[in-house]
């Protein structure tokens, strides 16, 4: 049995899968607020639970909105109650298992790359376009988080010359959350689409707007959407180029987005090698409960 927690700032999701990666149960509960004693009391509670539904121990794997540290701290932000807290020891300790942690973006990629149909596919790139940019690289069915946790982190790369040739010279490095300017995630985010709608047409509209304005064929929205997606090509060519994956999977709120699927395949090619083949690129099919299913999966062993 494998079970998945998703923890985020409001809520805690356990999710727990059977040995065929089948969902068999669940149970949500609030996050507590910033008493870390209480957030060990609510998952050890959860995990009984959940072997008492199972009738066996299953294996834990944590997803959290930040990074594991180094020295076995996590970095949390948006859930105070673990921030700065060795949770993976302490749990473990508590229901003498090994307790995994990673990033929910990552967690979010895994869960994809352990789809039933997706699970052939050596190496999956997956990107969130959501309020900013995620992502995560899975290599072999396992996650590839890196030195310090932030592979996958594409959200941070800088805005490519290329784009500035769509975008014109003088677009502005708008300030990121990370510390810098420039970032891409504040372009192809949906929160950057409308930005970007914004910065040419002086008008803020939310992205559906946008695109029912795009649907209907009004000329403003297409040369908007038309800019975007150039701008989105050009910056998943050069994560293409870097990483070759097999599979690229788009999640997040721009996901649902379908004209996405349409363009890129046609708009890429202009940004590779010559030599290269495009991957596969499929929106996201799990939505929020990717978060629990990647979580579980991290305790699945060797390759797809
Ligand atoms: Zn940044």
């Amino acid at each position: 049995m494998y079970y998945g927690f998703d923890m985020g700032g409001t809520k805690i999701e356990l999710g727990v899968f059977d040995t065929d990666l089948q969902h068999i149960w669940q149970k949500r509960v609030p996050t507590p607020c910033d008493d870390y004693q209480q957030l060990l009391a609510v998952l050890h509670a959860l995990i009984v639970e959940a072997d008492a539904f199972c009738g066996k121990r299953g294996l834990v794997g944590i997803g959290i909105p930040g990074l594991p540290n180094e020295d076995g701290t996590l970095f949390t932000a948006n859930v105070p109650a673990a921030m700065g807290q060795t949770l993976p020891r302490d749990l473990g300790a508590l229901i003498g298992r090994e307790v995994k942690v990673e990033n929910d973006a990552n967690c979010f990629v895994l869960s994809e790359a352990w789809d039933r149909e997706f699970r052939c596919y050596p190496t999956v790139l997956g990107i969130i376009l959501g309020t900013g940019v995620g992502g995560g690289l899975i290599v072999n069915g396992k996650v590839m988080s890196g030195r310090n946790y932030i592979a996958g982190e594409f959200g941070h790369l800088r805005l490519p010359v290329d784009a500035l040739e769509v975008l014109g010279r003088g677009i502005p490095r708008i300030a990121c959350g990370c510390g810098h300017d420039g970032c891409i995630e504040n372009y192809i985010s949906g929160r950057g689409f409308e930005w970007m709608y914004a910065h040419f047409y002086q008008q803020h509209l939310p992205a559906r707007q946008i695109i029912a304005h795009y649907q209907a064929g009004e000329p403003q929205a297409m040369a908007h959407v038309d800019r975007f997606l150039e701008v989105l090509a050009i910056c998943l060519g050069n994560l293409l180029t870097i990483i070759d994956p097999h599979l690229v999977v788009i999640g997040g709120g721009l996901s649902n987005f379908e004209e996405i699927y349409q363009a890129l395949p046609k708009r890429l090619p202009a940004h590779l090698l010559r030599v290269a083949k495009l991957p596969r690129i499929e929106k996201a099919r799990y939505g929020d409960a990717g978060g629990v299913r990647g979580a579980a999966f991290l305790n699945l062993l060797g390759s797809h």
